[in-house]
């Protein structure tokens, strides 16, 4: 089952890269049933094993649990694959660097041509639009519904004082666009320290770049190494 490989690997990519921490989480949507998706259960995503992936329909009712915890921001994803046809897999991050962008109203831009896709627009979803007093999370339908209405047809959206949700047409691109939002994030704020001249890439460079950045390159290798820990958590009996 080479896709729930490609979802493990994922997690732990996202994991070492600090993009997720303990909390968040990646799903793609099944190939066989494009009305499912799957997600691991409620658990550090450094840890996780083919095991711990859940199927869900789009409502994000799980088909199996089996006594397995869900995670509760699954509404992120359900609602994302509901709302986007073209979407096959989502990242739900608490992406450090890009927190400061979702708090201040200062744009994330196209700084550099690894993830150019920002020039398509990274929207900021704003909880507080739809519910007041909440944790934060999203944790309804009606909420995950509001943010894949923010994401609209960009690649990612930030949550304010939260996170970011990113998406990929495949795996591949979902979790290569997470890695370098977070780059982006750190190397926009480190050129406004600077200086407040900054070169952005222009519309042109945006359009000429996006379709190459499919991480084609960092894909394997990334996937490989992450299945081989993976490999040797098990051997260890963790
Ligand atoms: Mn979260």
């Amino acid at each position: 089952m080479e896709h729930l490989d490609d979802l493990v690997a994922a997690y732990r990519i996202l994991a070492q890269y600090g993009v997720i921490d303990a909390y968040g989480h990646v799903s793609i949507r099944s190939p066989s049933n494009p009305q499912r998706y799957v997600i691991a259960r409620s658990l550090a995503p450094e840890v996780v094993q083919v095991d711990d992936l859940m199927e869900y329909d789009l409502d994000s009712n799980p088909l199996d649990a089996r006594g397995r915890e869900s995670v509760r921001e699954r509404f992120i994803h359900g609602e994302i694959y509901k709302a986007r046809p073209d979407v096959m897999a989502v990242v739900h991050n608490h992406s450090p660097s890009v927190i400061p962008f979702s708090v201040t109203g200062v744009p994330m831009r196209p700084i550099y041509h690894m993830a150019s896709f920002i020039g398509d627009g990274v929207p900021n979803f704003e909880i507080r639009d739809v519910e007041k007093g909440t944790d934060l999370l999203v944790k309804t339908p009606k909420l995950g519904a509001a943010l894949a209405r923010t994401l609209g047809k960009s690649p990612a959206s930030l949550m304010r004082g939260h996170g970011a949700v990113v998406v990929g047409e495949n795996i591949a691109r979902a979790v290569g666009r997470s890695v370098y939002l977070e780059q982006s994030a750190q190397l926009q704020m480190q050129a406004m320290a600077l200086s407040d001249r900054i070169t952005y890439l222009d519309d042109g460079e945006v359009k000429a770049s996006v379709g190459v950045q499919d991480y084609k390159r960092a894909w394997p290798m990334w996937r490989e190494k992450a299945l081989e820990r993976a490999k040797a958590d098990r051997k260890h009996g963790q």
